[in-house]
């Protein structure tokens, strides 16, 4: 006889990376416990009927801001949290440019003690900087999952980790086989760039791009590339933006550099003509580019080249996003509500198919972070991540119900087709009926007890700064040259041609 499971999700078509089939999903407890025909589903205490429903893994988002502790007037964790249940999200990675930056263990405990409200589980990329290339493996002990290194400035204004910091850091990293978010932007060309465009008085939206031409991205792509494959150490590219970008990650990965990268909606759906309209509501980094870029986006996306969407949900008040001068408007918007409708109509329009939204969504993400096979998938034994969509449910962006503080966003008015309607974090509704189910604040945990990478391949570790901290044996103890040795040493010169030994 069957035991009473939890819950049963009868009728929904099944998603995964590779298939969509008709099948039953029994929950009990936080784990998926059967997935098959209905006729073999153990009784259960709750059944929901999803007819016309499909049901995915709940998207992992690997780039999340939610402004916590230092900026609770921009977003909270149970805000930003929220705004993910209501997305269809049901782990999100957060970023470590809050006040304090996640940099020190003091820092690392508020953070995790401010998650404690979130409604999603969680991941903590800690601050990867020359501050903190000491206290990495500490960092990593307390609690982080990964890093992440501002090699371009964004908000914040943390300074870019040097060469030396990286490559050090790195060395540390690929020992433990944890990765590195990477924001790639050169932040000296950009530092200079803007410094001229406002000598030159240039205040409008599309300065900002001036400011941080493509070459910026390329130039730190490569350099991080260079450093990770030297060390062997993981990394991954945030908010890729650019296609002249796209050939180095296309090497890097035939050579077997272990690179991740996503992308957001805003690269692949806006470019410089929504910019002239919407101003410093489009102000983010990188920046928003020019109409050639979004289709080639997408096409890496579908190629693999890129392998997840990731949001960088990055919210601030709407005076924060709407001044006169474009210097003076925060870098960013809210989005991880957005995502996933946004995505949804583009499968509808027939871009991509719902099994390719799952390996973005979910599937990579979980791969590159460590959280595969607990999470972003849908089998037997999975943590119960789940979200139902409705492909045929039509709607338009509303910054004004968004969950988040910040009720601006570039996307209000624009129409979806397919939306999140049931979220379900390890077997407890998070949303429901397309309503945040408000008990659930703090249901959310860390990631952190479940992750466990691939071992980890550390290169070159005969160089590493540990390696090279004591003297090697066969290293002389003294700098001064042997006493006599300039006249002994090239004596014997058998290799000479006989004439030149001979004196001719
Ligand atoms: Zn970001």
């Amino acid at each position: 006889m069957n035991a009473v499971v939890d819950l049963v999700i009868r009728g929904a078509q099944v998603v995964s990376g590779s298939a969509i089939y008709n099948a039953a999903v029994a929950v009990n407890g936080e784990r998926i416990v059967a997935v098959g025909e209905e006729a073999l589903m153990p009784p259960a205490r709750q059944t929901v009927d999803a007819t016309g429903l499909y049901l995915l893994p709940g998207a992992i988002d690997s780039h999340v801001h939610f402004r916590d502790p230092g900026y609770p007037r921009k977003e909270t964790w149970k805000t930003g949290s929220a705004a993910a249940a209501c997305g269809g999200v049901t782990t999100v990675f957060e970023m470590p440019n809050t006040n304090p930056p996640t940099g020190t263990i003091e820092a690392l405990r508020m953070k995790l003690d401010a998650a404690r409200s979130s409604y999603v589980d969680y991941g903590i990329h800690a601050l990867f900087d020359d501050s903190t290339v000491d206290r990495l493996e500490e960092l990593l002990d307390a609690g982080a999952t990964s890093f992440k290194a501002f090699v371009g400035n964004t908000f914040g204004n943390l300074p870019a980790p040097t060469d030396g910091a990286l490559l050090e850091g790195f060395e540390t990293l690929a020992a433990r086989g944890v990765r590195t978010v990477v924001h790639a932007e050169n932040s000296s060309i950009m530092a200079r760039r803007e410094m001229r465009l406002k000598a030159f008085g240039r205040t409008d939206p599309l300065a900002h791009l001036a400011a941080r031409p493509a070459v910026a991205e390329i130039e730190a792509i490569g350099r991080v590339i260079t450093l990770a494959e030297w060390t062997g150490a993981r990394i991954h590219i945030a908010h890729h933006s650019s296609a002249d970008s796209l050939f180095l990650i296309r090497d890097a990965k035939r050579r077997g550099v272990d690179i991740t990268v996503e992308t957001c909606p805003q690269y692949m759906l806006i470019n410089t003509d929504h910019m002239k309209k919407l101003g410093g509501l489009l102000r983010l980094n990188p920046p928003i580019r020019e109409p050639r870029h979004n289709e080639p986006l997408w096409q890496a996306l579908k190629e693999g080249l890129i392998d997840m969407i990731a949001t960088d949900h990055a919210p601030h008040t709407p005076e924060e996003k709407t001044r006169e001068d474009i210097w003076a408007c925060d870098c960013g918007f809210p989005g991880v509500e957005t995502q996933m409708p946004l995505m949804l109509t583009e499968v509808n329009r027939g871009r991509a198919t719902l099994m390719d939204y799952v390996r973005w969504s979910a599937e990579a993400p979980a791969r590159a972070w460590g959280i595969w096979p607990l999470k972003g998938r849908i089998a037997p034994g999975a943590h119960a991540d789940i979200v139902l969509i409705d492909m045929n449910r039509r709607g338009r962006v509303n910054q004004g119900r968004l969950q988040s503080i910040s009720r601006i966003s570039p996307w209000h008015g624009r129409t979806v087709v397919g939306m999140p309607l049931h979220t379900i974090v390890r077997g407890r509704f998070v949303m429901r009926d397309g309503e945040l189910v408000s008990d659930a604040a703090g249901w959310g945990a860390s990631v952190k007890p479940i992750q466990q990478m691939p071992p980890a391949i550390p290169r070159n570790t005969d160089t590493t700064t540990r390696a090279i901290a004591t003297r090697p044996a066969d290293a002389p103890a003294s700098s001064r040259p042997v006493d006599g040795v300039q006249d002994t040493l090239w004596a014997d010169e058998s290799y000479l041609h006989p004439l030149a030994k001979s004196g001719h």
